[in-house]
Formats: structure tokens, sequence, C-alpha cells
């Protein structure tokens, strides 16, 4: 079998202040965090570069930055700086010397026995693994989306800005009635059911008459890192306006071009929401600039980003 194969990774894990091996990470059942979804975390790709043979990790210090601020809305206390959150997870990536696409899953947690849900008075602690990651969501050919039945949760009921592990409850249920019903992904209208909010686990843009539009973040969205890359880089690299306004759901019936865009999604064509077709139901030819500018800069192939980039070493 080839060394690294997806049947031997991962092998580490880091928890309780070590990497171990990851046979040996285990929880207690009681946990808080299992028992009330009392957790933060965060989702981070690692991209190899196979003709350099190397790995970069992409936007690191932002994940981490929004990692701690999500923990700070749950009153979690990380006992680690950025700077070693990075180190420890470069750390892992160098062990496991992947040469495929990976993913890193932070996770901040009350990992005390205690019954009850309740964010103060409870054993902290925090772990890290990695996984392989390819494709989450069909990069080549659009799919096909519905608008779900469940809205998306409000910022004074469970803060969609913080990447809180029970809010992905919501994601579950939208992406499960997506599933069920024959199509690829679910697109959420903000909690008052009044305009578009993003995907279940990805933020959404549009393209009508040459200018990219995304929802604003008072509609409920978390603020994605892939989503400030993609503006950054429609504005720099395109000469696009990117607008940040309130979308209605017809809108989206009669877009030029829809995407999705996330760590785990990338960037994702979509072909039709709720039976409509989108443009020709094709990929958008600005989707396909933006995807391929986006895959450049996250293998370090744009020297003008390549602070986004950290290189496994
Ligand atoms: N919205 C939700 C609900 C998500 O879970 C994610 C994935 N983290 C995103 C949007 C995209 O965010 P990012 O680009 O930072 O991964």
């Amino acid at each position: 079998m080839k060394e690294n194969s997806n049947m031997e990774h991962p092998k580490y894990a880091f928890f309780k202040g070590e990497i171990i091996p990851i046979s040996e990470a285990k929880v207690d059942i009681r946990t808080n965090a299992l028992q009330y979804g009392t957790a933060v975390f965060e989702g981070i790709r690692c991209y190899w570069a196979s003709d350099k043979k190397k790995n970069y990790v992409f936007r690191i210090k932002s994940h981490y930055e929004r990692l701690l601020d999500s923990a700070k809305i749950m009153m979690i206390d990380i006992k680690y700086s950025i700077d070693e959150l990075c180190s420890i997870t470069l750390e892992l990536l160098k062990k496991e010397a992947y040469e495929e696409d990976s993913y890193i899953r932070p996770y901040a947690y009350n990992s005390g026995l205690n019954i009850g849900p309740k964010l103060i008075h409870n054993e902290q602690d925090l772990f890290i693994y990695t996984i392989q990651l390819g494709e989450y969501l069909n990069l080549s050919k659009p799919i096909n989306v519905c608008v779900s039945s469940w809205t998306r949760i409000p910022d004074n009921c469970m803060p969609p800005r913080a990447k809180i592990a029970g809010s992905y409850v919501n994601a579950a249920l939208q992406k499960t009635e997506a599933l069920l019903g024959g199509y690829e992904e679910a697109i959420t209208l903000s909690s008052d059911g009044q305009h578009v909010s993003e995907g279940s686990a990805m933020n959404l843009f549009m393209v009508k008459n040459e200018k990219l539009v995304t929802p604003p973040t008072y509609n409920d969205i978390l603020e994605g890192i892939t989503r400030n890359t993609v503006i950054e880089l429609a504005k720099n690299e395109l000469n696009l306006d990117v607008i940040e306004r309130q979308i209605d759901r017809t809108e989206l019936y009669t877009a030029d071009e829809l995407f999705f865009c996330g760590t785990g999604a990338q960037v994702s064509p979509i072909g039709s929401v709720d039976g409509r077709i989108i443009g020709n139901g094709e990929m958008g030819s600005l989707t396909k600039k933006i995807q391929d500018i986006y895959f450049k800069v996250v293998k370090n192939e744009l020297k003008k980003y390549s602070q986004w980039c950290t290189e496994v070493k």
C-alpha cells in the first residue's frame, strides 16, 4: 500500500497538550460538549502543490483568529496563542506528510463531565486533528440546489458568526432536506425568512450584470474566510464591483451566475435553484475565472498572495 494512502491517515492528533496516535485520543461519553454542543471549531485547508512537492496551509492565522473569536463568544478559554496553534498545526501536518489536499479540524470544547448546559464552571480543552479531503462539492459540474425550508439562526439565539458545534444541527437539517429532495446542497434564508443567507456550510455569491453580489453579515451568515478571499480577488484581479447587500429569493432564479464558496466547498458553481436553471446551466465565465485564480492562490502560485500560504516544513 502507498505510504500515505487514505487508509493510513490520520495517524496523529493533538490531544490534552501533546501529539499522540489518533487511536489514543478518546473522550469520555459524559463530556459536556458531546451532550450539549458546547464547543467551537475551525475547518482549515492544506493544499498539496504536487509540482513543488509542498504543502501549504491556507490563511491559517485568519482561521485561528476566528476560532479565538468564537471561543470568546462561547466563554471557552483557549490557553494557546495564535502562533502556538499555528505551530502545533504545522507540526501535526509535518508528521502526517500528506501528498494530497488535507483539512485541519481544531476543536475547543467544554471537556468537563458535568450535567447541565452552561458555559461557566467547566473544564475546557482543545484538540486538533487532520484528515485527507478532496472535493466537498462538485467543482466542474454545476450543482442543483434548493432553498431550504429551515431558516438560518439569529444572532441572539445561536450566533452564526461563531463556529459553534451545536449550531451545525441547523446545517445538518438543511443539507439533509436537500439530499432527500434529490438536490446536492441547500440555500438558506435569513432567520426572518426574508432574505438569502448562505449555504449549509458555505457562503453564496451571485453574478448579475457583471457585478458580484453577496449577502451582508447582518443576514445571519458566517463571515467566511473564503468569502473574504473571493471579494479581494474579484476586486484586485478582475476589477469587479463587489456589492454586499440583501438578496431576495427570486433574485436567485434570474441570476446570471451563482456559486458557493468556503474552505470545504472551495469555489463551487450552482446550476439550478428550485428547478430554475441558472444562466445556461453551465459554469458561468466569471465563476470560472474566480475559481481559476482561487486555485492558483491557494497553491501559492501567485506571489502577491503568498502571505496567505504557510508552507509545512
Ligand atoms: N458558512 C458556514 C455556516 C460554514 O460552516 C462555512 C465553513 N466554515 C462557511 C460559511 C464558509 O466559511 P470559510 O470560508 O471561512 O470556510
